[in-house]
């Protein structure tokens, strides 16, 4: 909302409230725009009126943003949308934690777990934090909204939702709730998390997809932010991507009269170009990490133990990846490399019999599986990879 008031406040800014209906432009012979050279809008989704839709022809730029559920991506990219998982959403309401005096670090957190019988007091394991709990169906994700409130995100993984009509959703997400939170270690968190589940009248869920950007070759449109390219949601990575897409689109426009239709597909190549590292590598992430954390195996288990050990050893192994998650390092050959050193230390946690995820049997059966869960660091990662690099 506060971007939205910076946009509109700058004097060279004008904005108009409607729902874009149809991109209009030149078709080719197979259906696809040649280009675009504008839009027909008609009344915002919200309002009720019926005035009659318009067409509206802007010099220069179409910006194709109209998010993860876009109805324009097609145009771009027809290829089959990859449903990863689903996530559910409740809300929890406790006591106030307003200021941060209630987090002291780390160490301090541990501090504010939960009180045992008191069942809206303060229920967060770390308050002002993400929370990430796992162990669940898939991981469940606690973030204060405000100081009453707290978001609850909780995964459920595979591309179909089971049914809500039949109870199926609400059984399977108490399940996960309850293996996340068990009621003798998070007595107050589980009762506030069952609680919000029985009176939520209504589930609201949202497919968790990944789509890889593709070339933005149409003509007089510029696709960004989620109608180009998504990842799943898990690592928060979304926006970061979309407004590092404004910023490099802005960045190579800025100063210039409006360029002819050849200058802007170098433009556009040359964007491409520049998004592409920083992109690659948070959505990269999204979907490695999200293999790790709802791991279905023993062997993407043992990854994630060799994850979190790999984390606190502190200094660049943890530093390197928060770059990644955060932005702030768009190397692709640098995650690549870290997250070989996390499948090796994986290697070695197994063979030395060291793992509690992937514990036991003779040595020759550790340095086999070892080695299998190598191969199974590289299907988590190099697809992803591949899918990211396509022109
Ligand atoms: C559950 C969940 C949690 C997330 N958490 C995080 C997080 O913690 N951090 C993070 O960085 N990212 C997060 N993301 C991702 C982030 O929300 C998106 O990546 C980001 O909002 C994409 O921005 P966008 O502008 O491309 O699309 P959107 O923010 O979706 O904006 C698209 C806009 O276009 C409008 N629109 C759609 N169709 C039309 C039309 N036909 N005409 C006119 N307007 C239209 C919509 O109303 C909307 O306002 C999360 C996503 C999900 C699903």
């Amino acid at each position: 909302m506060n971007l939205r008031a910076a946009c509109k406040a700058l004097p060279n800014v004008v904005c108009l409230e409607a729902s874009v209906v149809e991109l209009l432009g030149d078709i080719a012979r197979d259906g696809r725009f040649e280009n675009v050279r504008g839009v027909r809008i008609g009344p915002p989704r919200s309002s009720e009126d019926t005035v009659d839709c318009v067409d509206v022809f802007p010099r220069g730029l179409t910006f194709v943003c109209d998010g993860i559920s876009s109805q324009f991506r097609r145009q771009l990219n027809d290829a089959p949308v990859e449903l990863v998982s689903h996530f559910c959403g409740l809300v929890l309401e406790h006591e106030p934690i307003a200021t941060s005096e209630h987090f002291e670090g780390p160490t301090g957190a541990t501090t504010h777990l939960a009180r045992p019988t008191e069942r809206h007091v303060n229920p967060l394991p770390m308050p002002h934090n993400g929370n990430v709990l796992l162990d669940g169906v898939g991981p469940v994700l606690l973030y204060q909204m405000s100081e009453r409130e707290t978001r609850v995100l909780a995964d459920i993984p595979g591309d179909q939702l089971p049914s809500e009509a039949s109870g199926r959703l609400r059984e399977v997400l108490r399940d996960s709730l309850s293996r996340v939170a068990p009621k003798s270690e998070f007595p107050g968190l589980h009762a506030n998390l069952m609680g919000a589940l029985d009176s939520a009248r209504r589930i609201r869920c949202i497919g968790n997809k990944f789509i890889p950007a593709t070339a933005n070759n149409i003509d007089g449109a510029l696709w960004l932010g989620d109608a180009l390219n998504v990842r799943h949601p898990l690592t928060g990575g979304g926006m970061t991507v979309g407004l590092w897409d404004a910023v490099i689109v802005t960045d190579l426009l800025r100063n210039r009269d409006l360029p002819d239709a050849r200058a802007m597909r170098r433009i556009k190549a040359q964007w491409q170009w520049r998004r592409r590292p920083r992109a690659l590598v948070i959505n990269v992430l999204s979907i490695a990490l999200y293999s790790l954390f709802a791991a279905e195996s023993k062997e993407l288990a043992l990854l994630r133990e060799a994850c979190f050990d790999y984390l606190s050893l502190g200094g660049a192994f943890s530093m390197h990846p928060s770059g990644f998650l955060s932005g702030l390092m768009p190397n692709p050959l640098l995650l690549v490399y870290h997250f070989f050193s996390v499948a090796l230390l994986a290697v070695y946690l197994r063979i030395a019999n060291r793992s509690a995820a992937y514990p036991g049997g003779p040595l020759p059966l550790r340095v086999y599986s070892a080695f299998y869960t190598l191969y199974i660091a590289a299907a988590v990662i190099l697809p992803p990879v591949w899918k990211e690099l396509q022109p």
